[in-house]
């Protein structure tokens, strides 16, 4: 193979691994966006049910001292109808007690309501009030995890770059040149190598005398569809099995 080849094959695979070390790095901070959105919208639910709690017992208190209210009312109007001076005023006394009384049973109806919608609320707060402590905790040690990952993908890349800009110098500046031009125009990819008679890239069918001259391997050569730096590999076996006085 030629040693400008051998160099860009080099270069490509350690430019896959940084693109995906990039992508990884790229993507963690996204990971821990989403469980602490995850996470709040939780905190959110349990704010809104602790609220829905409050409003509940503070309208129970309400009511309990409307109850008072009424039954203050009533001793005082009976107290008032021992001293009626006729029938007339003694029934409208009775009737408003009467009145008095009918507030105070369905004041006590709804207090039953709230109750009945305060033990699932309360239950459900003291369950997410776990929930989130567990969570809490999960999301911390994710976070952790991402940021060990993101330095550890940082010190490989700056191995891996390190490699490279000494592969750089070693490599024909004019191919290097080339080679940087097809990888920003072919999505990260300008070294294809030819497999089965095919570009493993685009997959076209390399022409005959094409792959005969890319096998004797004399200069760079191009893939005459996807335009990338085309390379034949030689079998392994082949150079395992023939010495190479005889090759
Ligand atoms: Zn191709």
């Amino acid at each position: 193979m030629l040693p400008d080849i051998e160099l860009a094959v080099r270069l490509q695979s350690l430019d896959d691994r940084l693109a995906a070390i990039a992508k990884e790095i790229a993507e963690l901070p996204k990971h821990v966006t989403a469980i602490e959105k995850k996470l709040d919208n939780h905190l959110k639910r349990l704010e809104a049910d602790r609220a829905s709690l409050v409003a509940n017992q503070k309208e129970r208190r309400k009511l309990e001292g409307d109850i008072q209210t009424h039954e203050q009312k009533i001793s005082k109007l009976k107290g008032q109808m021992m001293d009626a001076k006729s029938n007339d005023i003694y029934n409208a006394f009775q009737h408003e007690i009467g009145f008095c009384q009918q507030e105070i049973s369905r004041i006590e109806d709804r207090i039953l309501e709230l109750m009945g919608e305060a033990d699932p609320l309360e239950k459900a707060v003291k369950a997410a009030e776990g929930e989130l402590a567990v969570e809490r905790k999960q999301v911390d040690a994710e976070k952790k995890t991402a940021q060990e990952r993101s330095t550890i993908d940082r010190a490989e890349a700056a191995k891996l770059n390190a490699i490279r800009a000494e592969i750089v110098t070693k490599i024909t500046p004019k191919i290097y040149a080339e080679y940087e031009r097809i990888r920003k125009g072919r999505a990260g990819v300008a070294v294809s190598e030819a497999i089965n008679g095919r570009c493993s890239k685009c997959h076209i069918q390399i022409r005959q005398q094409f792959l005969q001259e890319l096998k004797q391997a004399t200069s760079v050569m191009i893939c005459e569809s996807c335009k990338r730096i085309l390379y034949y590999a030689p079998p392994e076996s082949f150079d395992d099995l023939v010495p190479a006085s005889v090759r």
